[in-house]
């Protein structure tokens, strides 16, 4: 029966084999619920395997709407929905992701309280799913000697075309398929003519196939020797100390199981080469790799160590300067099994590798690998699911380990300290803490080749600004760049040394405000709760004094002269990169010339191209002192740099996060890390206001065991993660009373949960978050910690059952959070 829209009704059209194959549906839009259950159910005639994307009728007007497969069976999945009123799907995209994938997002959906079809549609990168690039091939292939006999017994070959077949078959049958160019260059011919009648004839037939073209973008197949001129620094291949064995074996038996390692070595101390060791024994083992690096070290140097290394097993590299037709075929290549090593940054924990052998997560600590927009998910900690979820090994890296991390390294400090010490130079602890605690541990306390860590000077910038009033300095300017630093500076720059200088803040003056202090007024943004930045340069021309931007909004204007309310002449204070680069160039311009430096930092780089370019010319040497924000502190190793300064080791030290003291010590102990590197001896300075913080005096002592024991016992007593666990929601409006309402009624609703469940959850709030107010909406946030994980996921999804705790425009919900601004 047809009905009057020519549709026929689905009740009474017939599935080929008298089945219909039915499929639920997890729509890319939308849908907040968590598990399968939240698919819609449609049906197919054909069979469609799970994780394929394909488009589904929905709503009233039957809109096309993508979606993707997470469950496929027969009339079981129906339940007690009438089957009659099942929709066909529409067609199948083509795209696609592997079953194991699904199952990670249908956990990553509940955990991170994120609609499943977004984080499915997440993990499959925007080029897959629009086929950018993609192109069929067609090859041809001999037909099977049966069908060959069955046509040269029927036909008679014309003279030339009986030549063409014989060189064809003078070709060896391993080299086909072969494109109908190549085979027409094989066998001598000028045109495809003589091909083409072989086809005819059914002596050769075409078989079609998919390829990814590549345009565009970065060059991914990057050597050492390109960023290194002149040799590189270490051999390929090099022989592993004894630290370094150690690991690799200690690591080896448990390969092919779920197991988390920790490898926690100082800078310099050859991290880099247990992952390639370890890797190349998974590979023996004929399973694939993964390897996670933060963004911004993903350099050509990380990443082309791990392409020469493999470069014949296949190797993929995924990161954000490949065009869209590249990603796709890193994307192809690693789903096909072509690539069976995948190096990139966060999303590249979702590569469709299958048969996963080893995760690798370097810098693990890297605040870069938690997303900060749905799905709100930290790559470190899928990693660990999906390894746990694959059964495979997880080595996790740094030389600065999250306390998340070490604290599920460590069984209790006391044990660990003394183990220490009754212990040679390696893995001290790993045999023991292995058996008791969730991670293995290693060590690496030295330096590859005898090099020594950086000396660490600290100077309190206020007495060095004692010192320069004093000798009598005339300007009254606050400097930046202290008499120490100043003096280092010029030596390491007149013996031919290279230098990094560190400042975590952009612009040039950071806080603009009147200078009477009766009156007290200071530049805000208009939309939000945050101080306004100086800019000098705009998009090539600049204005007098420059422009004031918000950071947060992004919100620019001119640089107001007078005060609002006094009409005094307003006072710049504070300094970013700008105008640290402006005193360097005013203070070594000799030294310096006109390309000496470089300021590295989210204004000056726009793009990966442009970073990569940046640090090329740093290592050949054109450029002598690189100045910049955090974008410098991660993973170069440029042997002449000789001397190291951190501006203002402070300024994360400030901020009302319970994890800034934490960032300190990691900012500083890692951009110390970069000095020394060669066979000279690096020095490092570090400029502070706040001599005394034991983040700073810790990092300046390479000692992260105190450090990390110190800070958690602080958290323990506060009550503060990793000692607990948290999740944090904010409500946003541009209305304060709705989102004051929204919060209020979000709070009743977690505080019912709580009790129903026996309250093990503690909740805070709703309370304004440190930043009240960002681009006009108004911002309440509410905290909730626990001492088990499973106590916040009961509350949340209690809540989200009831329609409550929903993530969207006026409300985000981060489980697990790493900044809380
Ligand atoms: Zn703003
Ligand atoms: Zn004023």
């Amino acid at each position: 029966m047809i009905d009057l829209f020519g549709r026929q009704d689905p009740a009474l059209e017939e599935a080929p084999n008298g089945a219909w194959t039915y499929l639920r549906v997890a729509v890319e839009r939308g849908l907040d619920k968590g598990g399968k259950d939240s698919g819609l159910t449609y049906r197919s005639r054909t069979p469609v395997e799970i994780g394929r994307r394909v488009e589904v009728p929905l709503g009233r007007g039957d809109k096309p709407a993508p979606g993707i497969v997470v469950e496929a069976g027969g009339a079981e999945l129906l339940g007690s929905f009438d089957a009659r009123r099942v929709k066909a799907i529409l067609r199948d995209t083509g795209a696609g992701l592997p079953p194991n994938l699904v199952e990670l997002a249908v956990w990553m959906s509940g955990y991170y309280i994120c609609p499943l079809g977004m984080v499915l549609s997440s993990m499959l990168p925007a080029a897959v799913k629009k086929r950018t690039g993609l192109r069929t091939v067609v090859h041809l292939q001999r037909v099977d000697p049966a069908a060959e006999r069955t046509v040269l017994e029927a036909h008679k070959l014309p003279k030339q075309t009986s030549q063409t077949w014989e060189r064809v078959v003078e070709i060896k049958p391993a080299d086909f398929p072969l494109t109908a160019d190549d085979l027409t260059t094989r066998i001598g011919a000028r045109t495809l003519g003589p091909v083409n009648r072989l086809i005819r004839l059914g002596l050769l037939r075409e078989v079609e196939s998919e390829d990814v073209r590549q345009t565009g973008g970065v060059e991914t197949q990057l050597s050492i020797e390109q960023i290194e001129p002149g040799g590189t620094a270490q051999p390929t291949r090099h022989e592993l100390t004894e630290g370094q064995h150690g690991i690799v074996e200690g690591i080896t038996p448990t390969l092919g199981q779920f197991a988390v390692h920790l490898v926690r070595g100082v800078t310099g101390s050859g991290k880099t080469e247990v992952y390639l060791q370890v890797l190349d024994r998974v590979l023996q083992r004929g399973r694939t790799a993964l390897v996670l690096v933060p963004e911004i070290s993903l350099t050509p140097q990380t990443a082309g160590r791990f392409v020469e290394r493999f470069r014949s097993a296949g190797v993929g590299v995924l990161h954000s300067g490949l065009s869209a037709s590249q990603r796709h075929r890193e994307w192809a290549r690693a789903a096909s099994g072509a690539s069976r090593v995948v190096v990139g940054a966060r999303s590249a924990v979702f590569a469709p590798l299958a048969n996963l052998g080893l995760i690798v997560v370097d810098e693990e600590h890297a605040s870069d690998y938690k997303q900060d927009q749905l799905p709100r998910y930290h790559g470190r900690d899928v990693a660990i699911k999906r390894a746990q979820m694959e059964g495979c090994a997880v080595i996790l890296g740094s030389a600065t380990p999250s306390l998340e991390s070490w604290s599920n390294a460590i069984v209790s400090t006391s044990r660990e300290r003394s183990e220490r010490s009754t212990d040679g130079r390696t893995t001290p602890v790993a045999s023991i803490a292995a058996r008791r605690s969730k991670y293995a541990l290693w060590e690496l306390p030295d330096r590859v080749g005898g090099g020594r860590l950086p000396k660490v000077d600290i100077i309190d910038l206020a007495e060095e600004r004692k010192t320069r009033q004093q000798s009598g300095a005339r300007d009254s300017h606050l400097h930046l760049i202290g008499p120490t630093l100043e003096k280092a500076i010029g030596e390491t720059l007149h013996a031919g040394g290279q230098i990094l200088l560190l400042l975590n803040r952009r612009g040039h003056a950071t806080y603009i405000a009147c200078p009477d202090s009766t009156c007290g007024w200071f530049l805000t943004c208009d939309d939000c709760d945050a101080k306004m930045v100086q800019h000098r340069v705009i998009a090539g021309h600049t204005p007098p004094k420059g422009v004031v931007r918000c950071h947060h909004c992004l919100a620019q204007r001119l640089l107001p002269s007078n005060c609002p309310i006094c009409d005094k002449k307003l006072i710049t204070l504070g300094f970013g990169t700008q105008g640290a680069e402006q005193e360097l160039n005013a203070k070594f311009a000799e030294a310096l010339g006109e390309h000496g430096l470089l300021r590295v930092d989210g204004d000056t780089m726009g793009s990966a191209k442009d970073y990569f370019a940046a640090l090329s010319r740093f290592a050949r040497g054109e450029i002598k002192v690189l100045l910049g924000t955090q974008m410098i502190a991660k993973g170069l190793d440029f042997p002449n740099v000789r001397l190291v300064g951190v501006l203002n080791a402070d300024s994360a030290l400030s901020l009302p996060d319970f994890r800034a003291s934490e960032r300190t010590f990691q900012l500083v102990s890692q951009v110390a890390g970069r000095a020394g590197r060669g066979t000279l001896s690096g020095r490092v300075i570090v400029q502070t206001c706040d001599p005394l913080a034991p983040a700073i005096r810790h990092a300046a002592a390479h000692d992260f065991v105190t450090f990390a024991r110190e800070e958690l016992a602080t958290r323990r007593e506060a009550g503060l993660p990793p000692l607990t666990r948290m999740a944090r929601i904010v409500c946003r409006d541009a209305d304060l009373h709705k989102a004051d309402a929204a919060a209020g009624r979000l709070k009743a609703a977690l505080t019912a949960a709580n009790t129903a469940r026996g309250n093990h959850a503690r909740i805070l709030g709703p309370a304004p978050c440190p930043i009240s107010r960002i681009a006009g909406q108004h911002r309440l946030e509410i905290l909730l910690s626990s001492a088990t994980r499973s106590a916040i996921q009961d509350i949340l999804a209690d809540a989200r059952a009831q329609g409550l705790c929903k993530s969207d425009a006026h409300t985000a919900i981060d489980v697990d959070p790493i900044a809380l601004m």
